[in-house]
């Protein structure tokens, strides 16, 4: 049973892709003086479209989804709202994915009020348009059904997710589990295999964090 769609991201997809988007870019006109990547989500694209176009100029901004206390209502917020200078120069705002879009339009509003770029454009690996609320001025993939993407760098922090799901889902009805059986039910639901090492290091943070004891050769579910 698969119970999140979820694609496994390649690094060489990440650079087929990002190569994709910095030719648009280039195709289209666009010469940017600075890139500005998205924190934490746009740092490789970033970096590669940077080397692509041959820019010099890189900086992040970090914008991201705040939980507030009831949990019903969710902003984003402008993490380090720092000021720079950006008048004359022409600017390119990078992120992986565009999903409902808050974190960029955030801080699409955010540099454009606070660091007054001559020009300001935004590119995105991927752009799921049935639920995005702004549409990137240059995408490589438009994804027409939602997906989770799991990208090469949240890894470690979505399997290690992906498996707490799982385990403590099955707490009641299974408390030890052999590493073979995790895996197991790991590639059923979600439908992807992230290679052993990821594994290892999942379930072990998994164990420094207290949800998982290892004991012999099975890890146990903690009960708190
Ligand atoms: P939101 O504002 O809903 O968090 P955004 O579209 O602003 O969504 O995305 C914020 C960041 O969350 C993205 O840059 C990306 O790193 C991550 N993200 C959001 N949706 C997905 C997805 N479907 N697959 C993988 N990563 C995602």
């Amino acid at each position: 049973m698969v119970r999140v769609p979820t694609k496994l991201v390649t690094w060489d997809e990440i650079v087929e892709w990002s190569m994709g988007l910095a030719e648009t870019i280039k195709r289209r006109g666009f010469k940017p003086d600075i890139v500005i990547a998205v924190s934490r989500g746009g740092y490789v694209p970033a970096r590669l479209i940077c080397d692509f176009l041959l820019v010099d100029n890189l900086i992040s901004l970090q914008s991201q989804h705040w939980t507030e206390a009831a949990k019903v209502a969710e902003k984003a917020l402008i993490k380090f709202p720092y000021k720079v200078d950006l008048s004359g120069l022409r600017a390119l705002l990078v992120d992986d994915i565009v999903d409902t879009g808050d974190t960029l339009i955030l801080a699409k509003d955010f540099i454009a009020s606070e660091w007054n770029p001559k020009d300001l454009k935004i590119a995105a690996l991927q752009w799921i348009s049935p639920v995005a609320k702004i549409k990137p001025d240059f995408y490589y993939i438009e994804v027409k059904e939602w997906i989770w993407f799991q990208y090469p760098w949240t890894r470690h922090e979505d399997t290690t997710q992906f498996i707490k799901r799982i385990l403590l889902e099955k707490k009641e009805i299974k408390r030890e589990w052999s590493y073979n059986e995790i895996k197991t039910e790991f590639e059923e639901s979600y439908g992807i295999f992230v290679g052993d090492a990821y594994f290892k290091l999942a379930l072990n943070t998994l164990v420094e964090l207290g949800i998982l004891e290892k004991k012999n050769d099975v890890f146990v579910i903690k009960m708190t």
